[in-house]
């Protein structure tokens, strides 16, 4: 396989060039939490360069310092969204808390973040808890807002759960010297690629489309190999390694993504057309609907976003589909942002941010369109 080939190509082959020459078909998961070592001085060297973030070839010596099948899901996921290097952890919070240590640990503290973001990052950002500070800006603030010590630009494109648009390649201009990092787990790298437009660092919950069937959880950071030790070693020193069973649902899931995210995607975009006009339903967020785009993305996405007055009439209403929070599963998710995703956000700040009482959210799935609609339309008139 070769960057020559498409994307749905390197989505079913990326991490598995060895496969082959290993002699199997499926990728296999090694379990191992320590590995035999007799040579004391050998592991002794290796050792320190695990914990200087590096990875040297041969034994990974404990599963907390390295995993080959968290590797493979790595290897994937980078070759995806065309960064150097991917680190792979037990969440997409865990990624996030890497990033936001290694820039503290760099004498760094300072993040500047544009809001709406996913509500425990809003959390983990506003709390302070990591021992860093944030300046919360609109996206026209960011350049402004830069300080000596700041050592992340943080956004989220489209937004959770407004669905709202960011232009990377001018953030990325605002943030200068200062790493722009870019969640892009609604997007996917099916529809976008962050690191073409200039963000140094990619995160993902991969517990979200990667996966891609709600029943994995885990986060991963895609960058250059500078950053990527700097992250891994926090991931050695904290423990917050990717599972290698959660690591082969991911790189299955990988090469189903781009025909799971284009069906999903077809179908969100016909939802929304319908719920525009549907006269229970005030504004309906979906970016392939929007005025005047950065022209990043290559298509709306699956997730769509609406106001109506009964918004939590609607969730108790709806039969076919799931309340439930989280997105990207193969079956469709509706949930209440306020009440949910963002309670952790104070009311305020919610409201700031576009999330009203009156907004629901809508995770696309897989069913047919026109079961799902009849379900909406059903769950709308009884509100
Ligand atoms: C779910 C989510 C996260 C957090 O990921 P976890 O895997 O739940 O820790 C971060 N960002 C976005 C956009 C998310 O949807």
């Amino acid at each position: 396989m070769t960057q020559t080939h498409g994307f749905a190509t390197r989505a079913v082959h990326a991490g598995r060039d060895d496969l082959a020459e290993l002699g199997v078909h499926a990728v296999p998961i090694d379990l191992s939490t320590t590995y035999p070592a007799v040579d004391c001085a050998l592991e002794a060297a290796r050792i320190e360069e695990f914990a200087a973030g590096r990875q040297p070839e041969g034994s990974p010596i404990y599963q907390r310092l390295h995993n080959p099948t968290v590797a493979r899901f790595e290897a994937a996921l980078a070759e995806l969204e065309g960064a150097e290097a991917g680190v792979a952890f037990a969440s997409g919070m865990a990624a996030m808390s890497a990033c936001l240590l290694a820039v503290a640990a760099a004498g760094k503290p300072h993040v500047v973040a544009v809001r709406p973001l996913y509500g425990g990052s809003d959390h983990l950002l506003g709390s302070g808890l990591l021992g860093t500070s944030v300046t919360w800006v609109d996206a026209d603030g960011v350049a402004g807002a830069i300080r000596p010590d700041t050592g992340l630009v943080v956004v989220e494109t489209p937004a959770n759960p407004t669905l709202t648009e960011l232009d990377l390649a001018e953030l990325s201009r605002a943030a200068g010297a200062v790493p722009l990092l870019a969640d892009n787990t609604f997007a996917t790298p099916v529809l976008q690629r962050p690191i073409e437009h200039g963000a140094s660092i990619v995160l993902h919950s991969a517990t979200k489309f990667l996966g891609g069937h709600g029943d994995v959880l885990g986060g991963i950071v895609a960058c250059d190999e500078a950053f990527a030790r700097r992250v891994r070693q926090i991931r050695v020193a904290t423990g917050g390694i990717m599972h290698p069973l959660a690591a082969y649902l991911l790189v299955r899931g990988l090469s189903t993504l781009p025909v799971r995210v284009k069906a999903a995607q077809a179908s969100a975009h016909e939802l929304a057309l319908r719920l525009r006009e549907h006269p229970a339903v005030g504004e309906v967020h979906y970016p392939g609907l929007a005025e005047g785009r950065p022209g990043q993305m290559s298509g709306g996405g699956a997730l769509v976003a609406f106001a109506t007055p009964n918004a939590a009439k609607v969730v108790a209403a709806v039969e076919l589909i799931t309340p439930a929070v989280s997105l990207g599963s193969v079956d469709t998710l509706i949930q209440h942002p306020s009440s949910l995703t963002h309670r952790v956000v104070g009311e305020a700040d919610r409201h700031a941010g576009g999330i009203g009482e009156d907004l629901l959210r809508i995770s696309v799935g897989l069913e047919d369109v026109e079961d799902l609609w009849a379900d909406l339309a059903q769950a709308l008139d009884r509100s």
